[in-house]
Formats: structure tokens, C-alpha cells, sequence
């Protein structure tokens, strides 16, 4: 007797952009309506410079977070929603989002070997987790450059900011858009100007700006562009033969 088990099919959507475009609910909400899984990058790369924090390590002492990384054990919970993002064993929860912490990111992301892991790691991830949207600043661009549909989501930066003050708000923590602003021109510029892995659009990219798109909208228009790049079946991961573009 021949036993068929239908492989199914990897999927993978990428999504780039700068600080403050709502990458993350974007992708997390794009996933769940696809049916596929959702990976924060930003997460990995917060989690280093949380870690790196606590243990009075400097962020942008290159050599000792680089061995802080290597030993470090990232691992996502996929049976939570969204996937809950574990160091060494433990929740790190909304540690991650603290603006200590999205003014020390930066520099350990812009450490060439921290790079290296992250990307081995995200790829290590979409091994076993084949249908995917990936959000970040190089999944497109580095990580996934053959990925089925790569999206670069962008949008003003002062529009950026006023949102970024709107989630800051709504978990109490005060802010003007003046401080925020510098804030993310600084993110954009040492994202886009470091040597490895540096934010551009990828190529190939669709290009959808957020300005003056409400979420709701922009998930449906990213829906669009995914069902304008891929058939149903690949959508759905039943199809290893279609060759979508
Ligand atoms: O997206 P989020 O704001 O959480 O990302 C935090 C930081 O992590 C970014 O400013 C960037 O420096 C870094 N990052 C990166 N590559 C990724 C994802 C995030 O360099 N793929």
C-alpha cells in the first residue's frame, strides 16, 4: 500500500519598513486572515538588547553582545497568538517594548554578528514554520529574498511618530511627538545606513504607504497584493507546483 502525504507548501510574505508603520499588528492581523503563522522579527532583536540591558552590558560593545547572542537561547511559544517570544525559557512580554529598550536595539542591530545569528535563527524558523509572514527591516531585502510576496509598508515620518505616541499612550506611558520624532528619524537613519542587513526596499517589493490608510484598509490592501502575486492554492499550501512569481 502507497501512503501520499501531501507536503504542505512553504508560504512565506515578508513585510519591511521603518519604525512606526504598524508592521507588527499589520503582519500579525495579514497572517490570521491568510491562515498563515506570524514572526516579529523586531522581537529577536529587542530581546538581545533587553538582555543585553539587564546584564549591565553595553549595547554597543560589539564583541560582548555578539558572545551574549551566541549563548543566548531565543525560541518562540507558537501556541500562543501572537507567538510569545521566550529567552532562555522565559516570557520576555512587553519588556521589549520599553523605551530603554528602543533606544539600546539599534545598536545591537547594527552588530554584524548579532546579524549573522538572527538570520540564521529566522531562518532556522521558517524551516519549520513554512507558511509565514515575516516582518522586520531585512526579511525582503536578506533573510527571504526569494520569499513568494515581499512587501516594503512605509508611510510618513511624522504620521509614524503621532502613532507611535497613540500606542505609547495606551499603555500609559507619556510622550510628546517632538521627542518620538527624533526618536524614529534616528531608528531610520541607523537602520538604513548600517553595513549588514540595512533597511531598503527589497527587490521586486510591492510598495504600500500607510499615511493615509486606516489599519483596517491597509490589511485589506496587503491582502490584495498577496492574492494579486499568488493562487489560492499556494495561499492555502496545498499546491508545491505552482510557480507564482
Ligand atoms: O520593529 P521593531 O521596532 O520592533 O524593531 C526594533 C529594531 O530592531 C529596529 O529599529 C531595528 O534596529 C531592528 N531590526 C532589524 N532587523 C529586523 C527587525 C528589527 O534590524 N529584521
Amino acid at each position: 500500500m502507497t501512503v501520499v502525504v501531501a507536503a504542505t507548501a512553504a508560504f512565506i510574505v515578508t513585510i519591511d519598513g521603518p519604525a512606526g508603520t504598524g508592521k507588527s499588528t499589520v503582519a500579525h492581523r495579514l497572517a490570521k486572515r491568510l491562515g498563515l503563522e506570524f514572526l516579529d522579527t523586531g522581537a529577536m532583536y529587542r530581546a538581545a538588547a533587553l538582555t543585553a540591558l539587564e546584564r549591565g552590558i553595553d549595547p554597543a560593545d560589539g564583541p560582548r553582545v555578539a558572545e551574549l547572542v551566541r549563548d543566548l537561547e531565543l525560541r518562540f511559544d507558537w501556541m500562543t497568538d501572537p507567538p510569545a517570544l521566550l529567552v532562555d525559557g522565559h516570557a520576555v512580554g512587553d519588556r521589549i517594548r520599553t523605551q530603554e529598550v528602543t533606544r539600546a536595539v539599534s545598536a545591537v542591530a547594527s552588530n554584524p554578528l548579532v546579524r549573522e545569528a538572527m538570520v540564521e535563527a529566522q531562518r532556522e524558523i521558517a524551516s519549520l514554520h513554512p507558511r509565514l509572514v515575516t516582518e522586520g527591516r531585512d526579511q525582503g531585502s536578506v533573510v527571504f529574498p526569494d520569499a513568494h510576496v515581499r512587501i516594503y509598508l512605509d508611510a510618513r515620518p511624522e504620521i509614524r511618530a503621532r502613532r507611535r505616541v497613540e500606542q505609547l499612550a495606551a499603555k500609559g506611558i507619556v510622550t510628546t511627538e517632538g521627542e518620538i520624532l527624533a526618536q524614529i528619524l534616528e531608528r531610520d537613519r541607523l537602520d538604513s545606513t548600517r553595513r549588514d542587513g540595512p533597511l531598503v526596499c527589497p527587490r521586486g517589493a510591492d510598495v504600500v504607504d500607510t499615511s493615509n490608510i486606516e489599519i483596517d484598509d491597509v490589511i485589506d490592501r496587503l491582502e490584495q497584493v498577496v492574492r494579486a502575486r499568488a493562487t489560492p492554492a499556494r495561499i492555502a499550501g496545498d499546491d508545491d507546483s505552482a510557480a507564482d512569481s
